[in-house]
């Protein structure tokens, strides 16, 4: 009896995994299908100037246009297309169809990209990167790298050239998600960053006291590096208020906008360029 229990849930764990796997198989076909299909796209979302809260630029965040599932959020196939060697591919083709989309911004905008960590081991970066700048006559001095400190790099010299090969073409480069990591510190020591993202979860929990004196520590510690900073997930104008009291540069979050597809970016545009948003009266 109990043997007889034993295969049928082996059995069923056994359906359970087959599941899973043909699942996955699907997934891969389908994101290599995206990827040359152009349903892999960029959303924007915009990075505002808490100083006179403008627009200072977009974030592009990769969205995946299913035909079955509706819009897929990168969570669920960046880890994909890292696994299966399309990276590469991905980031190339979300810089280029931003740059593309940025034709119709104003030249002072910059537009921020996401790079996987795995892609700081390849020393052609740069040059792929530009090649695109190139090809669609977007200045690199407009593009921002960022990159997640999530077990950065095991090689830091190695990414300290890719560094060095991106910042020297006039790329920037920003240490996002900073604080959700482990070794945060050692990687502003070792690496030179031009730009640091607080980590959303201490901006979503600023009405506390702590988390208030780490994000007013980490804007004292980017001004003493030379490093603008930006707060992520801001979603409040009492919090908004609070990050420009304490000297935060730039904030992104739902507060300012939600990432939208290129087409509608006009009226936030039209908005920022008429007069500055003011998101609450201060003072
Ligand atoms: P991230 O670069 O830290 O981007 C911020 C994430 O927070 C985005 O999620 C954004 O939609 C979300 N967000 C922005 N404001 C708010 C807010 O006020 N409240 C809340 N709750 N969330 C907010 P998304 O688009 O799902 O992207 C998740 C992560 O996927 C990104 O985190 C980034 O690490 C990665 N990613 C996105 N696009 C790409 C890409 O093209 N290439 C690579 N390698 N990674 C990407
Ligand atoms: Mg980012
Ligand atoms: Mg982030
Ligand atoms: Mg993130």
């Amino acid at each position: 009896e109990a043997k007889r229990e034993k295969r049928g849930s082996f059995r069923f764990f056994h359906a359970e995994m087959d599941a899973k796997l043909r699942e996955r198989a699907k997934l891969e076909t389908d994101l290599r299908a995206a990827l040359d299909g152009g349903a892999i796209l960029p959303y924007f979302q915009p990075v505002m100037a808490l100083g006179d809260s403008r627009i200072a630029g977009f974030e592009a965040l990769a969205r995946w246009q299913h035909p079955e599932r509706g819009v897929i959020a990168p969570d669920e196939f960046i880890p994909v297309a890292e696994d299966m060697g399309l990276i590469g591919q991905l980031t190339e083709t979300i810089l280029r169809q931003s740059c593309i989309a940025a034709r119709n911004w104003p030249p002072r905008l910059t537009l921020s990209i996401n790079i996987a960590p795995l892609q700081l081991k390849d020393e052609w970066l740069a040059s792929r990167l530009l090649s695109v700048l190139t090809e669609t006559g977007f200045a690199p001095s407009r593009l921002i790298v960022e990159v997640t400190e999530n077990a950065i790099i095991d090689d830091v010299d190695q990414a300290a050239e890719v560094f060095a090969s991106l910042q020297n073409a006039g790329i920037r480069i920003a240490l996002d998600d900073f604080g959700k990591g482990y070794s945060s510190l050692s990687h502003l020591r070792q690496l030179r960053f031009n730009h640091l993202k607080i980590d959303s979860s201490f901006v979503r929990s600023m009405d506390s006291a702590e988390s208030q004196k780490i994000v007013s520590a980490v804007s004292g510690l980017g001004k003493a590096l030379g490093m603008p900073v930006t707060a992520e997930g801001v979603e409040s104008a009492a919090i908004a208020d609070a990050l420009r009291a304490l000297g935060c540069e730039q904030a992104q979050g739902y507060l300012f906008g939600m990432p939208v597809p290129a087409d509608q970016l006009e009226l936030l545009l039209a908005k920022s360029a008429a007069k500055p948003v003011r998101i609450r009266k201060t003072g």
